[in-house]
């Protein structure tokens, strides 16, 4: 077995801000799809959160003494004082900066150069799939896969590498091992997260069009791992361990998330967040992740049903 690269988890001790909630995609399976439908429809909902909010969210994250802050949205791109809120962080000494994107704007090298003086330590990048019109099509917006592939390109060419967002849907499991081997011979990848899609948003609207089964879709993401693990850290979420059999230890959600989710009107601690909205089988009562593993997601048990799960000797 190669280096393990698994020994930090850099989605661990964040802050992770919601800062607005537009977006130049649309995206089939978008949590936020319902918040993005309101910014268009509602003059007087806010989609953007106030600069000075977003201050005080920073400065929580230093107090709370968190590794680090995650921009999310959203797009976040799309805030003009984007690049204001991450020197922000970078001078109260945040160490861990990261910017979630569908990777659009990363099109425009002289925005990456600015984005990365400003002290972003970590770009996290929706890329669905090595196939054009599959990636569009997930993203909802032609023309995405293009750009958004230059974008990994001319960060890479600053010397920057990045982490690849795959949820995991319908539209692209059965082509990951392609897509894994597409990411790993063009592109220099820090962290890939494998992420299974949640029953959230846009993907309410036909769930059964969207969700796979998580047992179609566990040696997929074991055969992707199997493919980056030596290059890049991977991670995998919203899955059990008897799903990846070889591959547990790669499970982001099994132990403290330690994630404070913050939006304009809300927040969450996503390790509480978990805690009852989990569901585990009869199965679970003898498998030897029973004290450490959640279980699945109740709206994915309502969707399936639990018999996916068996429990691990
Ligand atoms: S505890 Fe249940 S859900 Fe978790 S790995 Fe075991 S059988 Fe699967």
């Amino acid at each position: 077995m190669g280096k393990n690269k698994n020994v930090k988890n850099d989605s661990l001790g964040k802050v992770e801000c919601l800062i607005i909630f537009k977006c130049n995609c649309r995206c089939i399976m978008c949590s936020t799809g319902m918040q993005i439908d309101r910014s268009i429809n509602s003059r007087d909902y806010c989609a953007v959160k106030p600069f000075e909010e977003v201050i005080k969210d920073i400065d929580r994250a230093k107090k709370m003494n968190a590794r680090g802050v995650a921009f999310s949205g959203g797009e976040p791109n799309l805030r003009k004082d984007l690049i204001l809120l991450i020197k922000y962080a970078k001078t109260i000494g945040l160490r861990h900066i990261e910017v979630q994107s569908n990777g659009r704007v990363y099109a425009y090298k002289k925005y990456c150069q600015r984005l990365v003086n400003g002290g972003v330590t970590h770009f996290v990048i929706s890329l669905h799939s090595y196939i054009e019109e599959i990636h569009d099509k997930i993203m909802g917006a032609p023309g995405t896969f293009k750009q958004t592939t230059e974008g990994i390109r001319n960060l890479n060419s600053l010397g920057v590498k990045v982490n690849i967002n795959i949820v995991l849907t319908k539209l692209n499991y059965s082509t990951l091992e392609e897509h894994v081997k597409f990411l790993m011979k063009n592109f220099d990848i820090n962290e890939i997260r494998f992420t299974f899609v949640m029953l959230e948003g846009n993907t309410c609207d036909n769930p059964r069009a969207i969700v796979p089964h998580m047992s179609d879709v566990g040696p997929h993401i074991c055969k992707g791992i199997d493919i980056a693990k030596d290059k890049a850290s991977c991670f995998i979420y919203n899955m059990v361990p008897c799903l990846v059999p070889g591959c547990e230890k790669y499970i982001n959600d099994m132990g403290q998330l330690d994630t404070l989710l913050i939006g304009p009107d809300f927040e969450a601690s996503l390790d509480e967040e978990r805690k009852g909205k989990k569901i585990k089988s009869k199965e679970c009562e003898k498998c030897k992740y029973d004290k450490i593993c959640y279980g699945i997601w109740k709206k994915y048990a309502d969707l399936y049903g639990i018999s996916e799960l068996k429990s691990v000797k």
